[in-house]
């Protein structure tokens, strides 16, 4: 017998009551003991509740009603009630199955929206450094400019030898006009520095150190590094490297249209290029770009390889020691092969040598 409870035609309060499951029909013994029968014949069921647990048995010609949710009952009147009760109980299940279907992919989808949403913010600085490029150049400018406020108090003083200077434009002059971004400002300058080191900040600042001048023993060797540096601005990786180097709230802002807090990264922005902390795919891409910039100047491809194997022969020499660039630029062996393996597919312009005094730019870097 389960729980239930009566209600009767006339009205008035449900009573409480007991009803079992016959062969022919229910069995309903009220509180006071008096009892009921109400045949399967006569019966129709209805089923409701929130999880279909609440069975209304209702008397087509007393017109009293039994409900019950006890677990058990609807699943013996299933298996006791006839034809009639299977097929109301079948098409109860249909309806109910909907509504359970509906209501199971409705949290399905929910839960896959905010583990969406959780997702991309969680990635926001990826995804910022993934549409970086779809930004306009200005940005990296901002960024740039910014960043070398930061460094500057920590940079030597600036070379200001016209031959130095002299030399560097012409660099830059030969070198832009192939350059993949046609927008960008080139502007370089020498600092007096014992480093042998070169980097370049978003949007196109670049900083030569004096050591690096010294290291070099051609102007073309400087320029395979300085036409490796240009391909990290023109291929934005400075912008991409502070994008994920920015804090999800910050990438998010920059993500909504923000372009002026991109000021906030610019302590990112200079710790990725004069660290050199760029990923080695991007390091791949910048020896690619920066040998297919040479030979399309004129200059030797080749040039950057060259100054990475005599470096490298000269292992514990006071070059060495000094050599920020290489060091920051591992994977020597591999990166001298592969600009090499590059060199020699390219369409190549007529070799046109810079027109430099070497010996006055070595001498001037190293006063
Ligand atoms: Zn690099």
């Amino acid at each position: 017998m389960y729980p239930a409870s009566v209600t009767f035609p006339e009205g008035g309060l449900p009573a409480w009551a007991e009803v079992g499951v016959e062969p022919e029909g229910l069995r309903i013994v009220l509180k006071d003991g008096r009892e009921n029968r109400l045949p399967f014949a006569e019966m129709v069921a209805e089923i409701g509740g929130m999880d279909a647990n609440v069975i209304l048995c209702r008397s087509r010609t007393e017109g009293f009603a039994v409900q019950c949710s006890a677990p058990g009952f609807a699943d013996e009147l299933r298996a006791h009630g006839g034809e009639s009760l299977r097929e109301a109980f079948a098409a109860m299940d249909r309806k109910v199955g909907s509504h359970r279907r509906a209501r199971l992919a409705g949290g399905v989808v929910a839960a896959l929206l905010v583990l969406g949403a959780v997702l991309l913010f969680w990635f926001t600085p990826q995804i910022l450094a993934a549409s970086a490029t779809g930004l306009p150049m200005a940005v990296d400018e901002t960024l740039g400019d910014a960043a070398m406020d930061d460094l500057e108090p920590t940079l030597g003083p600036r070379i200001t030898d016209p031959v130095v200077q002299g030399y560097l434009d012409q660099v830059i002059a030969r070198l832009r006009p192939h350059a993949s971004e046609p927008d960008v400002d080139f502007r370089i300058r020498a600092v007096d520095s014992e480093e042998v080191n070169a980097f370049a900040l978003p949007g196109g600042q670049m900083v030569v150190m004096g050591g690096l001048l010294e290291a070099a023993e051609g102007p073309e060797e400087v320029a395979g590094v300085l036409a490796h540096e240009m391909a990290h601005v023109t291929e934005r990786h400075g912008l991409k490297g502070a994008a994920h180097g920015a804090g999800r709230w910050l990438a998010l802002s920059l993500l909504i249209g923000d372009d002026s807090a991109w000021v906030a990264l610019a302590g990112q922005a200079a710790d990725v290029a004069s660290g050199s902390a760029y990923s080695r795919e991007q390091e791949a891409a910048a020896d690619a770009e920066g040998a297919r910039l040479m030979a399309a100047a004129g200059l030797d491809p080749t040039a950057l390889a060259r100054f990475f194997e005599r470096l490298k022969q000269e292992p514990g020499s006071e070059l060495t020691g000094m050599a920020s660039w290489i060091s920051s630029h591992p994977e020597h062996d591999e990166r001298i092969a592969h600009v090499r393996e590059l060199a020699a597919t390219l369409p190549t312009a007529p070799h046109r040598p810079l027109n430099v005094d070497w010996a006055a730019v070595r001498a001037a870097a190293a006063q």
